[in-house]
């Protein structure tokens, strides 16, 4: 029996005829020490509802289950039995908290909406070039400099405002219960060595050149990365990472990786000399050894590194370091990686990725993804991203997560294949009235997935013609 609940639950049995099922259902819930820890049994008979888990996750998991059951099912459904477990233990979310910031109220709504469809990591991206939105009490400059920036200018749109704001750490600790009462590991970024630019802004002292700055006011990829060569600018990030583990109790810290230039490092004397210690050919290297230490940091307190795919460059990092997230590996290195027994979250930037339009990225290519390809044993998670730099309303945040975000809680929880893409669609549907109730916009169906025509209008429009022809040919083919 196809139920349309995202994600589609393993298995469903039906044991008898329609019987009363609402908000006034007794809900039992017993103990079922033998199931999985996130699994659970639903059972609903007799006008009542049964949950069987071994964890509060298993419970949890059942009663989101039974909250869309009831809301899809006009108040009686068949008496049934749902038995079900998740493909992968990570099944995330990314949202980025620096290029536009939203607020307390705002990400607790978006956890609201996700743990309805059981995911259950939220990757918060906390630190960027244009802005750092993590208190420090150490480093107060952080967010007192770090924090604001004058003006964006993203996408060459000038917003002609001060663009301000950062995360208490009291409004960490807060969003970190809100989050486990739901399930949901908080997996903070802290960005390194590139993506630097608003702590540079803070702490001259962390860049190469220790010139004053201030934080961009632009989308792309800047030249004032860390100095992995200066040993008081890497106690600085171990000092941070401190605070950071303090504040989130969970297993991974992801320390970023991604894009970060060699510009500064080329004409850097203490950058030159850590390779020459160290022994190191390339810039590669230096970043890998980086990456390493870093991870080796965190493991001493008992955390799991994740970084983005680029670290894996310097041939540096083995499977025991970190685990990887890939959103573009042309190289194909998280092959290696997995083959050798790494862990890889996915997130490929032509599916995964959510700040582009659906013209981009419609929901049906997003569903068709299978994020498990050439190395299904080494992943261990999906993740959406959501990157803020064009985005600059939270009505606009929430129509480009949902309902894309639904088709990747999907495959994390359900594998892949799961469904025909109309029943999944028709589920979508059903579902609205319940993310509409929990105050999350979601875009309108006929533009899921939008006609060739408008595709071909809508992606040119967004990325002005500045990339390349390879990129469109990319970004609108690949569809199953
Ligand atoms: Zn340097």
């Amino acid at each position: 029996m196809r139920l349309p609940l995202i994600p589609l639950p393993r298995e469903v049995v039906v044991t008898g005829p329609k019987t009363v099922l609402d908000g006034k259902s007794p809900v039992t819930v017993t103990d079922a020490p033998k199931l999985p820890e996130e699994a659970y049994e639903l059972t609903v008979r007799n006008g009542a509802a049964v949950i069987a888990a071994s964890s509060d996750a298993g419970v949890f998991y059942a009663d989101q289950t039974l909250q869309q059951l009831k809301s899809v099912c006009g108040g009686r459904c068949s008496e049934m039995v749902i038995r079900d477990a998740p493909e992968l233990p990570y099944r995330g979310f990314l949202i980025d908290s620096c290029r536009h910031f939203y607020g307390v109220e705002e990400i607790k709504r978006l956890i609201d909406a996700a743990a309805m469809f059981k995911l259950n990591r939220f990757h918060w991206h906390l630190t960027d070039d244009q802005g750092w939105r993590i208190e420090s009490k150490r480093y107060p400059l952080l967010t007192a400099v770090g924090g604001r920036r004058s003006n964006s200018l993203f996408g060459g749109v000038n917003e002609n405002r001060e663009h301000t704001g950062f995360f208490t750490q009291e409004q960490i600790r807060e969003i970190v219960a809100y989050c486990a009462a739901r399930c949901i590991e908080v997996v903070p970024e802290i960005e390194m060595p590139g993506h630097f630019t608003a702590a540079v802004a803070a702490y001259p002292f962390l860049g190469c050149t220790g010139e004053p700055m201030e934080p961009e006011q632009k989308e792309g990829i800047f030249p004032n990365v860390l100095c992995v060569g200066n040993d008081d600018a890497v106690a600085f990030v171990r000092n941070v990472l401190d605070e950071v583990t303090e504040l989130f109790p969970g297993m991974y810290i992801h320390i970023g990786g991604d894009e970060a230039p060699r510009t500064r490092w080329r004409h850097c004397e203490k950058c030159a000399a850590k390779m020459k210690r160290l022994g190191l050919q390339d810039f590669d290297a230096l970043q890998g050894s980086f990456m390493k230490e870093i991870a080796a940091y965190l493991k001493t307190k008992g955390r799991t590194a994740i970084t983005w795919n680029e670290s894996l460059k310097g041939n540096m990092l083995s499977p025991s370091d970190a685990a990887v997230q890939r959103w573009m590996d042309r190289k194909g290195l998280c092959l290696d990686f997995a083959e050798n027994g790494g862990r890889l979250i996915e997130s490929d930037f032509y599916h995964y990725y959510f700040d582009y339009p659906y013209g981009m990225t419609p929901l049906k290519k997003t569903f068709a993804y299978d994020p498990f390809g050439d190395c299904a044993d080494a992943v261990t998670g999906v993740e959406g991203a959501l990157w803020t730099e064009f985005v600059r309303t939270f009505d606009d945040l929430c129509e480009k997560l949902f309902p894309r975000l639904l088709a990747v809680a999907e495959r994390g929880w359900s594998g892949y294949p799961s469904r025909s893409y109309r029943d999944f669609t028709y589920a979508v549907h059903m579902l609205l009235p319940l993310l509409q109730a929990a105050g999350i916009p979601t875009l309108p169906p006929n533009r899921w997935d939008p006609d060739v025509r408008s595709r071909v209008r809508e992606v040119p429009a967004f990325f002005k013609g500045s990339l390349t022809p390879d990129f469109f040919r990319q970004a609108l083919g690949n569809i199953k």
